[in-house]
């Protein structure tokens, strides 16, 4: 039966009949050298050993097979044992009569992301879907992985797994365990000198890792967590874990979060830490990782759980998984204090609601068939794809406030989003072995408030339409505007918009995506075109670009070129736009008290 819960204490003193052990002894050169050991079952004459193809969370299929090399496979009695390949990261080892298969193979980890493995002489970090085979039909086992390292050069160790031995005298490997491979898939591992801080809330042990190239304030970034851990769990009434930790990876050019049941992997640049002007995309982003513990691990569609490893897995709910989520990390940034209530609609209204109306392709696709293409659409996207396709995140976001906000006005201020939530989360607490289907995603949200606002909500998922959205704040006394962004400067004139992204190269300046219908796109504007001069004045870089068409009339004459041919082209500018989210000038006092509860701080279930 499927399950991905696991505490500590069940792993202690466990036996493993999988085994993994894994050598640190050319990390330097990014390898990490495995050797798998299944002890046979009576009547195994052979087994079947599957790599994972891509990790839950991030819908791409990866081929991680394509790190593994000089794989050979052994008996208990070291005798040579042939491995037939029977697809591209599926092998079959027959037995010959032996009680222990062994095989032998190397790992290259040297690719610095949330979901992949890297490992060099300071430090390595294993994430288990990446680099350990399962056991075709034996994935509901416990499994042991036993790490070889010198243990003088790296002295911490942080893991999501649960540790087999306590007090070791420090020259034996260590052990870990899981209960099953799902959970061994789920739970990666840091090895090195990073720093470490700890604290307890709900009854449960709260781990930070910071792994920086220079030593940065841990002590702040843990009293952060603490108090998205207290805004978060008190939706719920408590945390479903024993232990959770937040790995915090910061270096140049790091970004991108991961989740899993009891630890989220977030990256983020060294000012985030540096910098408290810059550290609110941090908090958001700690914010929606750890949300992904009770949304997407737990309460989470039919389809994510159990997984199939092999190949993609196509749900149209990724709405829920992360849309709902990207409403809820700025919700519960605000809720802990992070924003004040105006930067909170602010943020609302330009990263939001502001952003997803630029995206042409809201208009060409439904953000449920978004979510089903995501392999393919959101994980493959190119220069057009904006024209094409709504991002299941920012479009799945903004449907969830407006859900939010509907059954607050709904149910004049009784019930909203949360409640939802807890009905969901009720669900798995009984059925955790079996996710959810869209129909009880709408059935709850029919209970918590009514058939009108479930076929609404259906009806924005389903649809390309756009939701009104002026109408559906309205009733907490919100107006939402579109209008000309003021002037910035007494300098220049306010902004113009095209409807194109610039991108610059070695001084020159070429176009990285057009905006259907956009001014740009009439003008026959294409991606890769290279812009030259603007009005006869040339531009050397976006800033420029920027500058020189703010500076002139609604239109100017553009010297591009194409395919390595000039053409000039007249490109109109309108005044750019912008979405603005404001307290009405004379709220009723109903509106004033469902503003109120929308934007309440402290919330209990
Ligand atoms: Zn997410």
């Amino acid at each position: 039966m499927y399950s991905i819960e696991q505490r500590d204490e069940q792993l202690v003193g466990t036996r493993a009949a999988i085994r993994y052990h894994c050598y640190f002894d050319r990390a330097a050169e990014h390898l990490l050298r495995i050797r798998m050991e299944v002890d046979l079952q009576a009547g195994e004459d052979a087994v079947v050993l599957v790599l994972p193809s891509w990790a839950p969370g991030s819908y791409k299929i990866r081929d991680f097979i394509t790190h593994v090399g000089n794989l050979s496979a052994y008996d208990d009695r070291f005798c040579h044992l042939p491995v037939e390949w029977i697809g591209k990261n599926r092998i079959r080892i027959a037995t010959g009569g032996a009680v222990m298969v062994a095989v032998e193979y190397v790992f290259y980890a040297n690719e610095r992301t949330v979901r992949t493995m890297h490992i060099t002489r300071w430090r390595a970090f294993l994430f288990p879907v990446n680099c350990l085979f399962y056991v075709e039909g034996r994935t509901d086992e416990v499994h042991h992985v036993l790490l070889y390292y010198d243990r003088s050069q790296w002295r911490v160790l942080t893991t999501a797994l649960s540790p087999v031995t306590v007090g070791d005298a420090g020259t034996e490997p260590v052990v870990l365990g899981a209960l099953n491979y799902d959970i061994l898939a789920d739970s990666p591992t840091e090895l090195g000198n990073h720093l470490v801080a700890t604290f307890e809330a709900y009854g449960a042990r709260h781990e930070v890792a910071l792994i920086a190239p220079v030593s940065l304030n841990i002590e702040w970034l843990t009293e952060q967590c603490k108090t998205i851990v207290h805004t978060e769990a008190a939706v719920f009434g408590g945390v479903p874990y024993d232990r959770y930790v937040f790995f915090v990876y910061a270096g140049t050019n790091l970004t991108g979060g991961l989740e899993h049941a009891r630890c989220s992997v977030n990256m983020c640049d060294v000012q985030a830490l540096t910098d408290l002007s810059r550290a609110k995309s941090l908090l958001a982003l700690l914010c929606h990782e750890y949300f992904h513990v009770w949304n997407i691990k737990r309460i989470r569609p039919r389809e994510y759980g159990p997984f199939d490893y092999t190949r993609e897995v196509h749900s149209p709910m990724l709405w829920l998984a992360e849309g709902v989520t990207s409403y809820y990390d700025d919700l519960f940034a605000y809720r802990a204090g992070f924003y004040s209530r105006e930067e909170y609609l602010d943020l609302l209204a330009r990263d939001h609601v502001g952003k997803l109306l630029r995206v042409p392709g809201r208009h060409a696709m439904s953000v449920r068939d978004s979510s089903y293409l995501a392999w393919v659409k959101l994980y493959a996207q190119s220069p057009d794809g904006q024209n094409r396709f709504p991002s299941y995140y920012l479009k799945g976001g903004v449907l969830s406030w407006l859900l939010d906000v509907a059954i607050i006005s709904d149910t004049d201020g009784a019930r909203r989003l949360d409640d939802v939530l807890r009905l969901l989360w009720e669900h798995y607490r009984h059925r955790p072995e079996t996710g959810l289907t869209e129909d009880d995603v709408l059935n709850a949200i029919e209970e918590v408030s009514s058939k009108r606002v479930r076929q609404q909500f259906w009806h924005w998922l389903s649809s390309t339409d756009d939701p009104d959205i002026a109408a559906v704040v309205a009733s907490l006394g919100l107006e939402w505007i579109i209008a000309p962004v003021p002037h910035q400067s007494v300098l220049v004139p306010p902004p113009r918009r095209a409807g194109l992204q610039l991108r610059s190269e070695g001084g020159r300046v070429f176009v990285a995506s057009v905006e259907d219908g956009s001014p740009a796109s009439r003008a026959g504007i294409a991606v890769d075109d290279e812009i030259i001069a603007v009005d006869g004045v040339r531009v050397t870089s976006p800033e420029e670009f920027s500058l020189v068409s703010q500076c002139s009339g609604d239109s100017v004459q553009l010297l591009a070129s194409c395919d390595g041919k000039l053409y000039t082209t007249i490109l109109g500018l309108p005044h750019a736009e912008e979405s603005y989210l404001r307290i009405g000038a004379a709220p009723s006092d109903r509106a004033q008290r469902l503003l109120s509860r929308w934007l309440e701080r402290a919330i209990a279930p």
